[in-house]
C-alpha cells in the first residue's frame, strides 16, 4: 500500500459532486441522510453517468500497473470505494478525496468496517454499524484506518522482503501508529489473503530481473532511449510497494545492495 498520487477532478465534475453533496447535506435527519446517500450514490455511480465516467477515469490515474486496486495492488480496481463508509459518513458520500479505486475483494472485506480514536476517551473505538443497530452518527474521533489519499502507508508499515512478504507495523507496539497499521492490515487482510504475499514475492523477483536487465543493457552500451524504455516499463509494473521497499531496504539485503550499487540511479525511479 502506497500513498496514491494526487489527482484533481476537472472543475465541471467537481462542481457536480459538490452539488450532489449539498443535496445530501440539506437532509436534516441523520437516518434519512444515510438513506439518501446510499440511494443517490447508487443512482449516479453508473457507467452511463457522465460525471462518474470522469470520476472513474480520474481514479484510474492513481492506479498502479494495469488499473490495480489502491489497497491490495493486486486485483483490478473496478469499484468506487468510500474510504470513510457512506453508511456512517453520508457527509462524505460525494467528496472526491474520500474516493479510492478498489477491487471487489478489498471493498467487500472493508464494507462498513471503521474505527476511530474516540475524541473523548482516546480509545480505539469500533464504529462499524451492524445489522439491527440504531442508525445514529458514529462516535466522533480521528480515523484509525490509514488513508492512502492523504497519508503515506509506508510511514506506518513495512514489507518483510526477507521471507514472509507480510506488512508489519513499524512503530512501537501499543502506539497509535502501531495500532493504525495493525488495524489497516487486519481489516483489508493484507497478509491473510495467501495470494497477496505470493504476488508480492513474485513482483520482487520481477523487479530484480528488470533492474538486472537494465544494468546488463547499460553495460552493453544500449542507447539512451532503450534504457529509458526499460525504466518506464519498471515504473509501470504492479505492486509498487515492493519497489518502494526494495529502495528503502536496499542496504539490508546483500542481493539488493549489489544491484543498487551497480545502478544507484535506480534509487530515484
Ligand atoms: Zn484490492
Amino acid at each position: 500500500m502506497i500513498r496514491l498520487r494526487d489527482v484533481s477532478l476537472p472543475a465541471a465534475t467537481q462542481g457536480q459532486l459538490n452539488k450532489l453533496q449539498r443535496g445530501i447535506d440539506s437532509v436534516a435527519d441523520y437516518e434519512e441522510k444515510v438513506a439518501a446517500a446510499k440511494t443517490q450514490f447508487a443512482r449516479h455511480n453508473r457507467a452511463d453517468n457522465p460525471s462518474f465516467r470522469v470520476v472513474r477515469s480520474s481514479l484510474t490515474e492513481m492506479c498502479s500497473g494495469a488499473r490495480r486496486c489502491g489497497y491490495c495492488e493486486d486485483s483490478c480496481a473496478d469499484e468506487v470505494e468510500h474510504i470513510k463508509p457512506k453508511a456512517l459518513y453520508p457527509e462524505a458520500v460525494f467528496v472526491w478525496e474520500n474516493y479510492l479505486y478498489a477491487c471487489g475483494p478489498c471493498n467487500g472485506l472493508k464494507n462498513n468496517k471503521f474505527a476511530v480514536f474516540s475524541a473523548t476517551t482516546g480509545r480505539l473505538t469500533n464504529v462499524t454499524r451492524k445489522k439491527g443497530d440504531p442508525i445514529v452518527p458514529p462516535a466522533p474521533g480521528d480515523a484509525v484506518l490509514i488513508d492512502p489519499r492523504r497519508e503515506d502507508p509506508l510511514e506506518f508499515m513495512e514489507l518483510d522482503l526477507m521471507g514472509t512478504f507480510y506488512f508489519l507495523p513499524i512503530a512501537r507496539p501499543g502506539s497509535k501508529e502501531y495500532r493504525r497499521a495493525n488495524y489497516t492490515i487486519e481489516v483489508l487482510r493484507l497478509n491473510e489473503r495467501d495470494v497477496l504475499p505470493t504476488a508480492r514475492r513474485e513482483a520482487y523477483g520481477s523487479y530484480r530481473a528488470r533492474l538486472s536487465e537494465y544494468i546488463t543493457k547499460r553495460e552493453g552500451g544500449a542507447p539512451e532511449n532503450r534504457l529509458n524504455a526499460l525504466v518506464q516499463a519498471l515504473q509501470r509494473m504492479g505492486h509498487p510497494t515492493v519497489w518502494k521497499e526494495m529502495k528503502r531496504q536496499h542496504r539490508l539485503l546483500s542481493e539488493l545492495q549489489e544491484l543498487f550499487e551497480q545502478a544507484p540511479e535506480a534509487l530515484d525511479w
